[in-house]
């Protein structure tokens, strides 16, 4: 007979329910919803690992007019109410909606969202002021959901630390919210006239408000958030290293280094199931590590589709990006001419400044059989590029983490990256010694660097095939998911809210 053993003090006792830490994730942008680049990308990924890690993280997001119906169909209405803006009182409705797990809130309000673009106008400070304070009004009408982190992501959501603080300080129910602001891309801080102090931001008489958002006499909403948060994010450990110097920290370096205590850079992760070359159905023939070779297949639908010469052989080296001064448009521009006069097709997909649009289009004018520049946003496309493509164009002059290079290393397209932020703490750069690495990366912000390494890449193409196809089953193997770095937030959760 089985002998019965008496249970310990410790197995005896009955344990609390584990409760699940509440965080609310804000940004302007979240796909499927909405996407103009990375931001949209990591609000659409992160939440549904951040739930895999045990926290209870949703979104809010303003509702936009870019959203699909298909999407504002399944959006249900939770209630209504005013939302003040410095003297003005602006109806804000409450939806919400589950997608793929995730529990997303949309803040509605025609006046502010109900616009072609998301960014770019007029009254932007006007409309982040209205949504930071939505955001907060909004957390009181989640039921059982109060959170105990605001996640703020980007200058749009930079009002939310210092309107806490501010505006909802003294009421007990947002006295214990802490937040944490995560900075995508510190380029962009959200920079006004000194005017909008009392009119917009409703703020005028508020002395330490004043005083952090006060940039050379202008309001630089970014930098408030920087003085008021608890913890400040960036997305890669070399960008969070970087803007501490004045060369990266666009104005702002100081306030890094003041606050380096609390700045902690953790790495984008990419969502593999959404960007998976072997279930992709945007791409025309879909392939995995071990059948790689398939690849070839959508080389040439690409190069067929785009309108190039169809042949396998040569070399399609790609870019697909927000036409910026940040993604080094203006050195490709340089040597482009000089790098197809080699035997060397060049794909740009991206929208953006017009002065770039305008290079890139005279560029494909002068080498009409080689280069191909599609000036436009679209998401399809983007991903037969990626599969289609042999080499990914990245030469930054700065980026914070960047997706694209990681994407593209998926795919088994090989990244040139410049050395910088997330660049530099994701791509192994090939050596020609050892047979290592997942890409070519060169350091300086040099056209010559970036036509000299895109040229040495080629001609391994070109010359071994055996050496590139080890750097494609090296970059595929790469594994950038986000399980890692949800694990990090998570810690970092726990961490800020025991505090
Ligand atoms: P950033 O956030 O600085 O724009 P990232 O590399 O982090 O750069 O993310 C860019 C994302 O936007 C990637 O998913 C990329 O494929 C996508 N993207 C950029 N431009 C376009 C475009 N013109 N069409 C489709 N997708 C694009």
């Amino acid at each position: 007979m089985k002998k019965k053993t008496l249970k310990t003090e410790a197995e005896t006792q009955v344990k609390a329910p584990v409760q699940k830490r509440k965080v609310l994730l804000a940004a302007f942008e979240a796909y499927p919803f909405a996407k103009t680049g990375g931001l949209g990308d990591v609000m659409g990924s992160l939440p549904k690992f951040l739930i895999k890690e045990g926290v209870d993280a949703r979104v809010i997001m303003p509702k936009l007019q870019v959203i699909k119906d298909e999407y504002v169909k399944k959006m249900k209405f939770i209630c209504s109410f005013t939302v003040s803006v410095s003297w003005r009182n602006q109806y804000c409705g409450l939806y919400e909606m589950v997608h793929d797990g995730v529990r997303f809130y949309f803040v509605d309000n025609e006046y502010y969202f109900r616009r072609e673009k998301l960014y770019g106008y007029y009254d932007d400070a006007e409309r982040v002021a209205y949504f930071c304070n939505a955001v907060l009004r909004s957390i009181a009408y989640m039921g059982d959901f109060k959170p105990e982190i605001i996640q703020c992501n980007d200058w749009h959501t930079a009002l939310i630390p210092v309107y806490l603080k501010e505006l909802y300080g003294a009421n007990p129910f947002y006295y214990d919210i802490k937040t944490i602001f995560t900075i995508h891309n510190l380029k962009f801080q959200g920079v006004f006239g000194k005017e909008i102090i009392g009119d917009v931001l409703g703020l005028y008489g508020h002395t330490a408000a004043e005083d952090s958002l006060d940039y050379e006499d202008a309001v630089n909403l970014l930098k408030g958030a920087l003085f008021y948060t608890d913890i400040i994010t960036t997305v890669s450990n070399t960008y969070a290293d970087e803007i501490k110097y004045e060369f990266f920290g666009e104005g702002l370096g100081w306030v890094m280094r003041l606050r380096a205590q609390s700045l902690i850079g953790i790495l984008n992760g990419v969502d593999y199931g959404e960007f998976d070359p072997e279930t992709d159905p945007l791409i025309v023939r879909n392939y995995s590590l071990k059948t790689r070779r398939e690849k070839t297949v959508n080389k040439t639908a690409l190069q067929k589709e785009v309108g190039l010469p169809v042949r396998e052989d040569v070399p399609v080296a790609a870019m697909v990006s927000r036409l910026s001064e940040q993604k080094g448009i203006d050195l490709l521009l340089y040597i482009a001419d000089e790098l197809v006069r080699e035997d060397i097709q060049l794909i740009v997909l991206g929208t953006g400044e017009e002065k770039y649009m305008q290079g890139l289009k005279e560029l494909e004018a002068r080498n009409s059989s080689k280069v191909r520049a599609i000036m436009k946003f679209d998401e399809g496309l983007s991903r037969r590029i990626y599969a289609g493509a042999d080499m990914f164009l990245m030469p930054s002059r700065f980026e914070p983490c960047g997706l694209s290079q990681i994407i593209s290393m998926r795919y088994g397209t090989i990244p040139i990256v410049r050395e910088t932020g997330g660049l530099k703490d994701t791509v192994i750069s090939y050596n020609k010694y050892t047979g290592e690495g997942t890409g070519f990366s060169f350091k300086n912000y040099n056209a010559h660097e970036l036509l000299f390494t895109t040229k040495n890449a080629a001609k391994l193409y070109r010359e071994d095939r055996k050496a590139w196809d080890n750097i494609m089953i090296q970059a595929m193997k790469e594994d950038f998911s986000w399980t890692v770095s949800a694990r990090k937030y998570k810690k970092l959760y726990d961490e800020l809210a025991r505090k």
